[in-house]
């Protein structure tokens, strides 16, 4: 349920309205909203609740959430969560693209795919220096020798970086590294994992399972919030389905959906979601008239060489070709695109 209280009530009504819940054994979540504070209780809670809250000083209006997520509802907030990673915000009316190859293999490699990207109009860099592979034969990623390198194209750019964690053993390694931890869609369900990305207080973006519903994916996310992180970030990467085709099927109408349902930014990332560089650009255009907050992009300067999703991967002059496309469909929807004068 949330509590949702009065305009003028004050700040030690709202922590009244806590400590009652802490003594139920519940948990608050406070929002301030510029108008009035709401707070979400969750946890297990006893019918008359409701009526009892509703008594106390400040309180507006108690309202039963009947979603199984709560934190991560618009019914919560129904304001916009903005995740702001250095100047970018993610979230807001700015487009967010995120680019940059799917694993880390070389400084040079990263270096120059950074510089590319950023001045074809990317704000964040990706590069995975952790794989999660289907086939253990396949590249597994650098490790920290691939986060340092990470490091060195952000020292170059500017560009904040945005790499996956496997493990929670590896949450504080990643968090010393990334401006904003990835979780995987192999990892959408990895609750552990989840709650220890949960206890930092970096921006964490968690991809939808590859057979996740978007009830499933948006509990993940609560267990992130409700650990008190409340930087989560959505990505559409596409789901299992009976095509063969394409690597998964895209699913462009969870972007809505989840606009509709949360009040979390949701990015998509096309290239995972049809595995063909070719499909990348129609299905990233698509995204941004969709509504997505950004767009992530796997670009690599030789795609034919590359150590993993070389299939996927657009080359520098592709991705500067889109990059040209999305500032238009991106303008046509009222959201604004950093992009140099140059392209
Ligand atoms: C990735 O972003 O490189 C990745 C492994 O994606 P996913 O978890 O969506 O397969
Ligand atoms: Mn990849």
């Amino acid at each position: 349920m949330i509590v949702i209280m009065s305009r003028d009530s004050s700040e030690k009504e709202v922590n009244e309205i806590l400590e009652r819940l802490k003594g139920l054994g519940l948990s608050g979540h406070l929002s301030s909203g510029v108008e009035r504070a709401v707070i979400g209780v969750v946890g297990k809670v006893y019918p008359e609740l409701k009526d009892n809250l509703e008594l106390m000083p400040g309180v507006e209006e108690v309202i039963p959430i009947s979603r199984p997520y709560k934190l991560s509802s618009r019914e919560f907030q129904p304001r916009d969560t903005i995740v702001k990673v250095g100047d970018v915000s993610i979230g807001g009316d700015e487009l967010v693209v995120i680019a940059g190859p799917c694993a880390v293999e070389t400084t040079e490699q990263v270096v120059s795919t950074a510089k590319a990207v950023k001045a074809a109009g990317a704000t964040v860099f990706r590069g995975g220096a952790f794989k999660p592979s289907t086939s253990p034969y396949q590249f597994r990623g650098l490790g920290e020798d691939g986060l340092k390198m990470l490091s060195e194209a952000r020292a170059e750019t500017g560009l904040p970086l945005i790499t996956e964690v496997l493990t929670p053993g590896d949450v504080d390694l990643i968090a010393k590294y990334a401006d904003i931890i990835q979780v995987g869609a192999r990892n959408m369900q990895n609750f552990i994992l989840l709650d220890e990305v949960g206890r930092t207080r970096k921006p964490v973006m968690l991809k939808r399972g590859i057979s996740a519903t978007i009830q499933e994916w948006l509990l993940s996310a609560e267990y992130i919030l409700a650990q008190g992180n409340r930087q989560v970030i959505l990505c559409e990467r596409g789901i299992r389905t009976f095509e063969t085709y394409t690597r998964n099927t895209f699913d462009l109408s969870a972007i809505p959906i989840i606009e509709k349902l949360s009040h979390l930014p949701i990015i998509a990332d096309p290239s995972h979601g049809t595995g063909k560089w070719y499909l990348v650009p129609p299905m990233a255009l698509a995204a941004v008239a969709a509504g997505a907050d950004g767009v992530m992009i796997e670009v690599h300067p030789n795609p034919d060489m590359a150590l993993k999703d070389g299939a996927q991967s657009l080359t520098f002059e592709n991705f500067q070709g889109l990059m040209s496309k999305i500032v238009l469909v991106a303008a046509a929807v009222g959201k604004k695109v950093r992009v140099p004068s140059k392209v």
